[in-house]
């Protein structure tokens, strides 16, 4: 053991010094003299992952407030911003600063265990210690996969079989109430304090509209390790509403905590996609960067629920509907990621079903996937696609969730499910991968776990497998808000229609769609799609690939034979057909008939129908 330890904390996704048994396990190093609090600022995640202004901003926000919490306890000390990739710029401080000791919070996600080994094999190679404490989640998910034979959780029920083998949850650490000096900052070994240039592609080139100067020098502009800023990344500001940072966080989570009948009878499904305040904690940001910790939310319901139940005034609600199963839903998807090789794709991935999706992945001969992803071949998908992504599928509320969830970075739980759902098995049939992605991008909470996961479950591609049950677009949000508020706010093109037509507008008479001052097909999109027709198209190709059930490891995905194999089975059901409703109720009619011995069916159907093909799909319920 060296006579004094001198640690560097490497902050990552943990944005506290509340409940960090990472931070407690550092400060109780033995001779511990100085500990220097850094954050690398992976040029990976700014060029090589395509993230919104709105994560960026909350991210540096987030990063600004920690460094304020550690100079309240320590003015000496604040946040070291270190510009460049981690396995470069950390061996050069532990050099420079005569570090002994490295410690940070375990991530057990592909990514970060990958760039974790690399970081432990360096250190070890220079004689730094490393500590390495698990603290993200409610139990290791590495612990919990091998509890559970090491395969991934992918029930609910699965999971918590394992938790309770594992024992109970850990009470929230200790804030430090004092924290040593950091040592020296300056740069010695570094040639120096030089301009690091990213070799690859800019995925965020797009968002970029003025000079990025981020990388000039190591230590920051004036070489003080300050937090970057936007303007720094050539980025505009942000549009989102939700401010990041561990003040705010923990502002939010006592105002949930201070309403105990609401922690007590918290129930998911009987929240609302469709209110304009959000009917959840709206947590998930500040859990994402660990603004607060995941215990400290955890005991907070429990010893709050404990209280409330003592005054008798109702009946709790239990997992999975209540705030526990929400902890636990993800829990279980970072168990699952952790275990399960390619989680964040179709290929390769042995827990998703193969399902012959328009708009999958590009791979190069070599299986490496190609990004950015080129152009398909199939138009229609590619323009469904994309006017999911924009928000003017003519779908008002589809349209309303997809522009909030670019505006705001946030939103409900169910409006996800929504927006999944339609892109997915309800009617584009379009691969989970797309979603994910933009997911990827605008959502300020992306978990590289709980994202793919969700993704799986709301497609029936895995965890779910009931792929009748599909949202409508119109009857759906109309069960929690006949009058549209937030279609109104994020389509203010619609904000004048009547109740009535503000989920359809397309179905309002010209003379109402003068009176709203929006004419349908100029102003407001027609729906891309006939929702019924596709809906049951979908329906039909979903069970034909569970009939042939071909998972992402199999050996016809990995050849490439899968999707014509499924196109055959399709062939052979009928299934890729499209039937509107009303040649349905036709051929049920000419059934009908025919069994009667009355005339031939085709004939019959062209004169009752007029001609083949759709119905006008203005004229459809949507
Ligand atoms: C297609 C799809 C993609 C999603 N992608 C993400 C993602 O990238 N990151 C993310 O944190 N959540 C994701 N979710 C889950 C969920 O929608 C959000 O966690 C939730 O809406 C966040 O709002 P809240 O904090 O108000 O949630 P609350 O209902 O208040 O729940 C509290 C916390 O529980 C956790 N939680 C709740 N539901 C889930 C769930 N189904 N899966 C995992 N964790 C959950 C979150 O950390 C959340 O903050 C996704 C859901 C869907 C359907």
């Amino acid at each position: 053991m060296p006579a004094e330890a001198r640690a560097i904390y490497w902050f990552r996704t943990d944005l506290r010094i509340t409940d960090s048994p990472a931070l407690t396990k550092c400060l109780a190093i033995p001779n511990l003299k100085s500990v220097n609090f850094a954050w690398c600022w992976d040029p990976n995640y700014i060029y090589g992952h395509r993230v919104g202004l709105n994560r960026f901003s909350f991210l540096l926000e987030s990063m600004q407030s920690l460094s304020d919490e550690l100079t309240k306890v320590n003015k000496s000390q604040k946040l070291q911003v270190v510009r460049g990739p981690p396995e470069k710029v950390l061996p050069i401080m532990w050099e420079s600063w005569g570090i002994t000791h490295l410690v940070f919070e375990k991530d057990a996600n592909e990514y970060a265990k990958v760039r974790d080994a690399r970081i432990k094999k360096l250190a070890e190679e220079k004689g730094v210690e490393v500590i390495e404490v698990h603290g993200r989640h409610l139990y290791d998910p590495e612990q919990v996969v091998k509890v559970n034979g090491n395969k991934p959780t992918m029930t609910l029920h699965q999971w918590q079989g394992v938790a309770q083998k594992i024992g109970k949850i850990p009470r929230p650490s200790e804030t430090p109430k004092k924290l040593p000096d950091p040592n020296s900052t300056d740069l010695k070994h570094s040639k120096k304090d030089e301009k690091y240039k990213w070799p690859g592609e800019d995925l965020n080139a797009e968002i970029r509209t003025g000079k990025d100067t981020c990388y000039d020098r190591m230590s920051g502009p004036k070489g003080d390790y300050s937090v970057p800023t936007m303007t720094e990344m050539g980025f505009s500001d942000a549009t989102t509403t939700i401010k990041g940072g561990t003040v705010e966080g923990h502002k939010r989570l006592d105002t949930f905590l201070g309403n105990p009948e609401d922690v007590a009878t918290f129930s998911k499904p009987h929240t609302a996609p469709t209110s304009l305040e959000p009917s959840t904690t709206l947590l998930s940001p500040y859990i994402k960067f660990g603004c607060i910790g995941i215990r400290e939310l955890w005991w907070g319901c429990k010893d709050v629920i404990e209280e409330w139940s003592k005054t008798g005034k109702g009946k709790k609600t239990s997992e999975p509907e209540n705030m526990f199963g929400q902890l636990e839903f993800r829990d279980m998807y970072a168990a699952a990621e952790t275990a399960q090789e390619n989680f964040q794709q179709i290929r390769g991935n042995a827990v998703c079903r193969y399902i012959d999706w328009a708009l999958q992945n590009q791979y190069n001969d070599k299986g490496d996937l190609i990004l950015p992803r080129p152009r398909d071949d199939d138009e229609e998908a590619e323009e469904r696609f994309a006017a999911w992504r924009e928000g003017r599928t003519g779908f008002p509320w589809i349209d309303a969730c997809m522009r909030q969830l670019k505006h705001e970075g946030w939103i409900h739980h169910l409006a996800r499910h929504s927006v999944a759902c339609f892109l997915t098995r309800g009617q584009c049939y379009i691969s989970w991968e797309r979603g994910m992605e933009v997911f990827d991008e605008w959502l300020i909470d992306w978990d590289p776990a709980s994202n793919p996961g969700n993704w799986m479950w709301l497609s029936c591609s895995a965890f779910f497998a009931q792929y009748y049950r599909v949202y409508g677009l119109v009857s759906w949000p109309a069960k929690t808000d006949k009058h549209g508020e937030l279609v109104r706010k994020y389509c203010p093109e619609l904000k004048d229609f009547p109740d009535k037509y503000i989920y359809s507008p397309h179905l309002a008479p010209e003379s109402v769609q003068k009176s709203s001052n929006c004419i349908i097909g100029k102003d407001y999109p027609f729906p891309i799609l006939d929702e019924h027709v596709e809906k049951d198209r979908c329906i039909a190709r979903l069970k034909d690939a569970y009939a042939v059930g071909l998972h992402g490891d199999a050996k016809e995905v990995l050849e490439g034979t899968a999707k014509q194999m499924l196109e055959d089975k399709h062939a052979e059901t009928g299934a890729g057909e499209v039937k509107s409703d009303k040649e349905k109720k036709d051929l049920k009619a000419a059934e009908k008939r025919k069994r009667s011995g009355d005339g031939n069916i085709e004939d019959w159907t062209t004169k009752k129908q007029g001609k083949k093909g759709l119905g006008p799909v203005e004229k459809r319920d949507g």
